[in-house]
C-alpha cells in the first residue's frame, strides 16, 4: 500500500518562504491499494495537483473522494480537480448528509454562478454523489472502509483503511477529550484521558498508521480548547493507549513556519520516549511518499 500527502495545512493554504519545507496546501492524501486502486481522502487545495497526477500518469476513473466534512480547507481544492472536465472521467464523492442537506447540496453550493465559472452540474465528468453513515463498512475494490463521526465543530468522518494487512485511520479535525490543563496532568491521568476518548481509542487500536490532527502544540490548545482540534501532547497519549504502530502529525496550524513544525515533531517524539513507548513518528508533508 502507497499512502501520498498532496496536502497537510489545516484551515488555509499557506504557500510561502516559512512553509516550504512542510507545503502550504490544505488537506488531501491519496491511498493506493496492493491492486493499484487508489481513494483519495479529502478535498483541500492539495487535491489540485492530485488530480493533475491522476491524468498525467493515466491512472483511469472512477476517482473515489471520501471527505471528512465540509469545511472550506477540506473542500476548497474541488473545484480545481481537473478530471472534472474531462469527457468520461467518472468521479465518486462520498460524504453524509447533516441537517437534510446532501453532499451533493453542500458541494454544488461552493460551485454556484457567484462563486465559480462553472456549475459542478455542468461539468463534463460523470459525478456520483454518495451518502454515507458513521459506523458503517464501505468496499472500494480490494480497500475495506470503517467510519467513525469524531469531535469536531462540525459533524466530521474518521476513516478506517484496510487492505491486505495493512490497517491506516485517518481521523482529522477530531479534538481528543482532554480535562488537564498541563502535559504533566495529562501524563499522570491517563486512565481518565483513555476512558473520556474510549470510542474513538477502539477505533484506531493497533493500526499500522493513524493519521491525526495535530493543530497545536499544549500551551496554543489552552487557548483554543474547544474549537475541534488537538495538541501534538494530547495526540502522542493517545497514539501510545491506542497502541499505534506509526503517529503521523497531520493538519498543521496555518500560522506555524517549518521551523515551528520542526519543533512540535520533536516535541511529540520527546513526549512518546518518556513515556517508555516504542511507537514510532512522523510528521506529515505535502509531496511524502510513505510505501507500506
Ligand atoms: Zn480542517
Ligand atoms: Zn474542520
Amino acid at each position: 500500500m502507497k499512502i501520498k500527502f498532496w496536502g497537510t495545512r489545516g484551515s488555509i493554504p499557506v504557500p510561502g518562504k516559512h512553509t516550504i519545507d512542510y507545503g502550504g496546501n490544505t488537506p488531501c492524501v491519496e491511498f493506493t491499494s496492493e491492486s493499484n486502486k487508489t481513494i483519495i481522502l479529502d478535498g483541500g487545495s492539495g487535491l489540485r495537483e492530485c488530480g493533475n497526477h491522476l491524468i498525467f500518469n493515466n491512472i483511469k476513473p472512477p476517482y473515489n473522494v471520501f471527505l471528512s466534512h465540509y469545511h472550506w480547507d477540506h473542500i476548497q481544492g474541488i473545484p480545481f480537480f481537473a478530471p472534472l472536465y474531462i469527457n468520461d472521467s467518472e468521479i465518486n464523492f462520498y460524504g453524509f448528509s447533516i441537517n437534510e442537506m446532501s453532499i451533493h447540496n453542500f458541494l454544488s453550493h461552493q460551485m454556484t454562478w457567484h462563486n465559480f465559472p462553472i456549475e459542478l452540474d455542468r461539468v463534463k465528468a460523470k459525478i456520483k454523489f454518495i451518502d454515507i453513515l458513521p459506523e458503517k463498512e464501505y468496499l472500494i475494490d480490494d480497500i475495506k472502509l470503517e467510519v467513525l463521526l469524531s469531535n469536531h465543530s462540525s459533524p466530521t468522518l474518521s476513516y478506517k483503511i484496510k487492505n491486505g494487512d495493512t490497517c491506516i485511520v485517518y481521523m482529522t479535525d477530531n479534538e481528543l477529550d482532554v480535562s488537564f490543563d498541563s502535559d504533566e496532568e495529562l501524563f499522570n491521568n491517563k486512565e481518565i484521558f483513555l476512558n473520556n476518548n474510549k470510542k474513538l481509542v477502539e477505533f484506531c487500536k493497533g493500526c499500522d498508521y493513524l493519521i491525526h490532527d495535530s493543530m497545536y502544540n499544549a500551551e496554543l490548545y489552552l487557548q483554543k480548547k474547544g474549537w475541534g482540534h488537538s495538541s501534538n501532547s494530547a495526540l502522542a497519549m493517545f497514539g501510545i493507549l491506542a497502541e499505534v504502530k506509526n503517529l503521523v502529525l497531520y493538519h498543521y496550524n496555518p500560522d506555524d513556519k517549518d521551523k515551528n513544525i520542526d519543533e512540535m515533531f520533536s516535541n511529540t517524539k520527546e513526549i512518546i520516549k518518556l513515556n517508555n513507548s516504542e511507537m514510532n513518528c512522523i510528521a506529515s508533508k505535502d509531496g511524502l511518499e510513505i510505501i507500506i
